[in-house]
């Protein structure tokens, strides 16, 4: 497959984080993760105490944050300056704290410096909310994975249960609150753009959403 740049945004639980990895992997492209990167600010925010409505701070913060991701031999990890945070990004409360964060105008300006950047090595998947609408709106192919609440809470717990910590009724409850953050703020809500492909992934298993993305980019070609 010729060189390009694949965005596929969604809710949480779409299973955008799966599909864009199998995908990239299957096309021998990069994968770059944007939601880890508001993880990674909420992240710093928490181990600094700063309250997530308090604007200055978090400018400050923006400002003198230092993430990047590396390929290592386990994997892609993010950084923040010298340390690993790839698995302390993951908890109920970072994810709470990172949606937060990102309703943020000068949260969301700094990143989307960072992301551009990123994007332009061509021959990558941008897993996000607003790959396609802000983010990257020339990207050559756009993806906008759904499902419904149910399923994608029920994956979610199911990802939280190996970890064995919270009830289902409060991943649920998370999740309806993250998706109303998502789509109701202000800048860069959560929306397919007008060009995207819309894929249902709630009876779908990771590999036929992956068929069918590749059966979308095989037809294009011809
Ligand atoms: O995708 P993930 O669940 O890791 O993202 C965490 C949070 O980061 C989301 O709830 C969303 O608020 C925010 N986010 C965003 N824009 C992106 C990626 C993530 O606002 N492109």
């Amino acid at each position: 497959m010729e060189p390009m740049l694949i965005t596929i945004d969604g809710p949480a639980g779409a299973g955008k984080t799966t599909v864009s990895r199998m995908l990239a992997d299957r096309l021998g492209f990069l994968y770059v993760d944007t939601g880890a990167l508001y993880r990674g600010v909420a992240f710093e925010a928490a181990l600094r105490g700063i309250d997530p409505e308090d604007e200055k701070a978090l400018g400050a913060l923006a400002a003198s944050l230092a993430l990047r991701f590396a390929h290592t031999e386990s994997g892609i990890r993010l950084f923040s300056g010298e340390n690993d945070i790839t698995d302390k990004i993951r908890t109920p409360e970072i994810t709470m704290l990172a949606s937060a964060v990102s309703a943020k105008p000068v949260i969301r300006q700094a990143l989307l410096d960072m992301q551009k950047r990123l994007g332009q090595k061509k021959a990558a998947v941008f897993e996000g909310r607003d790959m396609g609408t802000v983010v990257f709106p020339d990207a050559d192919v756009k993806f906008f994975l759904v499902a419904a609440l149910e399923a994608r809470a029920k994956r979610r717990f199911l990802e939280y249960e190996d970890a064995g910590s919270q009830r289902f009724e409060d991943v649920l409850e998370d999740m309806k609150k993250r998706d109303e953050n998502d789509s109701s703020r202000a800048i860069a809500p959560l929306q397919p753009a007008g060009d995207a492909v819309i894929i249902d992934s709630t009876n779908l298993a990771p590999e036929e959403v992956v068929d069918k993305m590749m059966d979308f980019l095989r037809s294009r070609q011809n």
